[in-house]
């Protein structure tokens, strides 16, 4: 540190900004992970994509994982009775931001989907311990052709024939849907009781009953699917919570990656804006490296400043569900603000690399694609805006209320 303010020392009531000891041991061991283990194959990674290949098979997937298993991260917020960490919210914020360093599309197993843990004990034996074991893959459908930021509005029909159900309709976008075995579905069982009155409900709804996906060909790696139900019959024992609770087991899916998202994000923007600065100190024009232009030099710092903003808005975010308070208004902000400042930051360092950065040999133009889908998934820009806007104007918060 080159400045030492002439007033500091310890004082008992300063906001303490700092990680405790505990959350620097574990990011820092899951920076270890990733650098040693996980980076190392992004090169080959690159080549695959640019010959059209998948980066990363399934098989090599879980084969880092249960390396990550045998350096004790597993079940980031699986509970301890299911074998995982059960880690706070800052905590797996911290670890997101790690994973977000690499290309690779790599998390740590041993997770399910948050609302998974609402199977009953039959579901948790054939959905909930398979999926955190990484046998089964899961996925989760509530947005249709006609009903994405508008899900409220969403039409697939489910109804009841005996003991089972009979579901018909299309849901589209949906990430692992070309891959899962089976689909955590939102349906309409109720279309008198309304979507937001209790008239849906969530089913476990296995390939083999039926149903069908269609890859969808998107901007980023990957991508998602279409399934489409066409009088798949799915038996009553199969209802995930309660009939009546889909919308609400929906809006519990979708609420955890909104902090989850701009934590990865920041991982993203601390690495790219890196290889800009290195980039900056050792290309040189007219004689002298780039770094010593005044246009670039604020590229850099309205990046780092940027970055600075959504990492504090990301980890309060996370420090709120920590804190069990209704952390929607302070995820809604920290996504919004989070996804915008890692497409700016994105589109300089790429600016900052010139030709190179559009080329396929650096990681560049690939978070430019992948980073887009940032401010459009788990709710677009507007519905962020649209939430913290509601939750001012009705008096639900007060600006800056959170401070006391
Ligand atoms: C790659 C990918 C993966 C996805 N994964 C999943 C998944 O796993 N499961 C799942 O269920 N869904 C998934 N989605 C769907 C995603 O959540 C929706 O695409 C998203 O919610 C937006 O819905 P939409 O595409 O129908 O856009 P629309 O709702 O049609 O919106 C179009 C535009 O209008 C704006 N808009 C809409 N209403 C308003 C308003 N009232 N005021 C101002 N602006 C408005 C939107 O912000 C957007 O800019 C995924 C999408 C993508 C692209």
């Amino acid at each position: 540190m080159r400045y030492r303010s002439p007033t500091a020392h310890p004082k008992k009531d300063i906001m303490d900004f700092a990680l405790s000891d505990e959350q620097k041991a574990i990011r820092d061991t899951a920076r270890s992970f990733i650098r040693k283990e996980v980076m190392p194959l992004e090169q080959e990674l690159l080549r695959r994509e640019r010959a059209h290949q998948p980066g990363l098979t399934r098989d090599e997937l879980r084969e880092l994982q249960s390396r990550a298993r045998k350096f004790g991260f597993w079940g980031l917020s699986t509970p301890q009775e299911y074998g995982g960490m059960d880690l706070p919210a800052v905590t797996q914020s911290l670890i997101w931001t790690e994973i977000g360093r690499t290309i690779l599309p790599f998390r740590f197993g041993g997770e399910a989907d948050n609302i998974l843990y609402h199977a009953n004990e039959q579901q948790r034996r054939e959905y909930l311990l398979p999926t955190i074991e990484g046998d089964r893959i899961s996925c989760f459908a509530i947005t249709e052709p006609g009903a994405g930021s508008d899900a409220a509005n969403i039409k697939l029909s489910a109804r009841r024939d005996g003991d089972d159900w009979i579901l018909n309709g299309e849901k589209t976008f949906i990430t692992n849907g070309n891959d899962a075995d089976f689909a955590i579905v939102v349906g309409v069982n109720d279309p008198e009781r309304g979507v937001r009155g209790g008239g849906t409900t969530a089913f476990l709804v296995d390939r083999a009953m039926g149903w069908r996906s269609e890859f969808i060909q998107t901007m980023g790696e990957g991508g998602p699917a279409s399934l489409v139900f066409e009088d798949v019959r799915v038996p009553g024992r199969n209802v995930l919570g309660e009939v009546g609770q889909g919308f609400e087991l929906g809006m519990q899916w979708i609420g955890r990656g909104r902090y989850i998202i701009p934590s990865h994000g920041l991982g993203i923007a601390e690495r790219a804006l890196q290889m800009a600065i290195d980039h900056a100190n050792t290309r040189e024009t007219f004689g002298r490296p780039i770094a010593t232009n005044q246009a670039i030099q604020w590229m850099i710092a309205d990046s780092e400043t940027e970055l600075e903003a959504a990492r504090w808005l990301v980890l309060r975010a996370a420090w709120t569900v920590d804190q069990g308070v209704d952390p929607r208004h302070s995820s809604s902000m920290a996504k919004l603000y989070g996804a915008g400042m890692i497409n700016r930051v994105v589109d300089r360092v790429l600016q900052i690399h010139g030709g190179m950065g559009y080329t396929r040999e650096l990681p560049i133009e690939r978070w430019y694609r992948q980073v887009r889908l940032m401010r459009i998934y788990e709710g677009t820009d507007e519905m962020q805006r649209l939430i913290i806007s509601r939750d001012l104007l009705r008096g639900y918060t007060t600006i800056g209320g959170h401070l006391g």
